[in-house]
């Protein structure tokens, strides 16, 4: 199933509805809600009592809605003036997988940025993953998004409406699976959040404060960069963080993750045993297993100290082939070996279920296909 949504509102005729948005335009200004901080949004609707803007806070972060009409006690004009910009994007691409447990959006900013995210239903948890920045700078190796490179940050509104987004979808329209509310919200999507620092500490601060999710339910996954990780453990919320190792040992690392030449492992796992210090949160590992790269037992023994010095679970991620790498998911038998050989050294482990591998749900895969379509 693709769609694409315009956001018009197909009960009003266009001059009726041209007309209308003037006369909302002329009251009030033209600022995006999501990208005014939430102590502010007085600034959209001025001459009204300021109980106005504390609604307008509700349904922006409280109980978010995909349409402006049903934000029933706004007065007409105020609707009307935020009706085509309640969201900081367009709704490019949704589609749903896994029999309607899965949907996933490719957003759309004004500017042409593209943005990911992916919801996902399972039996006891609803989990939205997001994406913090256009693209990625890092470069993995065997990542979509790093072989488009980086176009820019995302701004705390646009990574925090994607979270809105989710929960207004599962309010009015729902998935086929798991609880009809949002449950845990990953930085899994596109871009590298503690390289968008600042972005993301406030988004994360308006999921917490603003919608009242529990930060336990919330996890940062990075690529190790080592002064963020430091800084987040400092951060008042009991946050989950994943450590994206892929590798045990600092030459292959640097194959697969360039920045591991600038925090080699020992920084990255001293940084790690820091967060779980400061925090008490256990750290997950992930690994993404590529065929004949990083499957071997040598790797699997290499880790399971790492591993058992940080008290963490390794998450093992069977990867997507992406368009611009030959690199290929290991093969089942070689998966149970690694496993299994991390389990033998008591080592906790999951493989991660992957979901939406037809809609190629994996991390800047929907915006690789575009790319590479044109
Ligand atoms: N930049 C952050 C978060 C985004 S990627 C990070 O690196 O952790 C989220 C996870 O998906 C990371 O562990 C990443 O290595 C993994 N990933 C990226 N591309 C993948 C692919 N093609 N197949 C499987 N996992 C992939």
């Amino acid at each position: 199933m693709s769609r694409a949504r315009s956001g018009g509102p197909p009960e009003q005729s266009r001059e009726e509805h041209h007309r209308r948005s003037a006369v909302a335009n002329r009251r009030y200004p033209g600022a995006v809600p999501y990208l005014v901080h939430p102590d502010e949004l007085q600034s959209l609707c001025p001459g009204e009592p300021p109980f106005r803007a504390r609604q307008l806070r509700d349904w922006l972060y409280r109980k978010p809605v995909l349409s402006v009409d049903s934000m029933t006690d706004l007065p007409p004009d105020l609707r009307d003036s935020i009706r085509h910009r309640l969201w900081p994007f367009s709704v490019d691409i949704e589609q749903s997988a896994d029999e309607g447990a899965t949907v996933k959006w490719l957003f759309r900013a004004p500017d042409g940025a593209a943005i990911e995210a992916v919801l996902m239903g399972y039996r006891d948890r609803t989990t939205l993953c997001i994406s913090s920045q256009v693209g990625c700078a890092l470069a993995c190796s065997f990542c979509a998004t790093g072989q488009f490179g980086f176009d820019r940050h995302l701004q705390a509104g646009e990574i925090v409406a994607q979270v809105a987004y989710a929960r207004a979808h599962l309010r009015d329209v729902g998935l086929s699976r798991g609880p009809n509310r949002l449950t845990n919200v990953v930085f899994m999507g596109m871009g590298e959040p503690l390289a968008n620092y600042d972005g993301v500490r406030e988004a994360i601060r308006r999921m917490v404060v603003e919608m009242e999710m529990s930060p336990r339910r919330l996890t940062v996954s990075t690529v190790g960069l080592v002064p963020g990780m430091r800084r987040l453990a400092e951060e008042p919320w009991s946050l989950n963080l994943a450590v994206s190792l892929h590798a045990a040992d600092d030459d292959l690392r640097s194959r697969l993750v360039p920045i591991n030449r600038r925090y080699p492992l020992e920084a990255v796992e001293a940084a790690a045993a820091y967060f779980f210090t400061r925090t008490g949160r256990r750290i997950s590992i992930e690994w993404t297993l590529i065929d004949g790269v990083n499957d071997t037992i040598e790797q699997a023994a290499a880790l399971a100290p790492i591993a058992r010095r940080l008290g963490a679970h390794v998450n093992v991620i069977p990867l997507n082939a992406t368009p611009l790498s030959t690199d290929r998911p290991s093969r089942r038998d070689a998966i149970d070996r690694f496993v299994g050989h991390l389990r033998s050294l008591d080592v906790n482990v999951t493989v991660r279920d992957t979901r939406g591998a037809d809609i190629d749900a994996a991390c800047g895969q929907l915006r690789a296909r575009r790319s590479t379509a044109r």
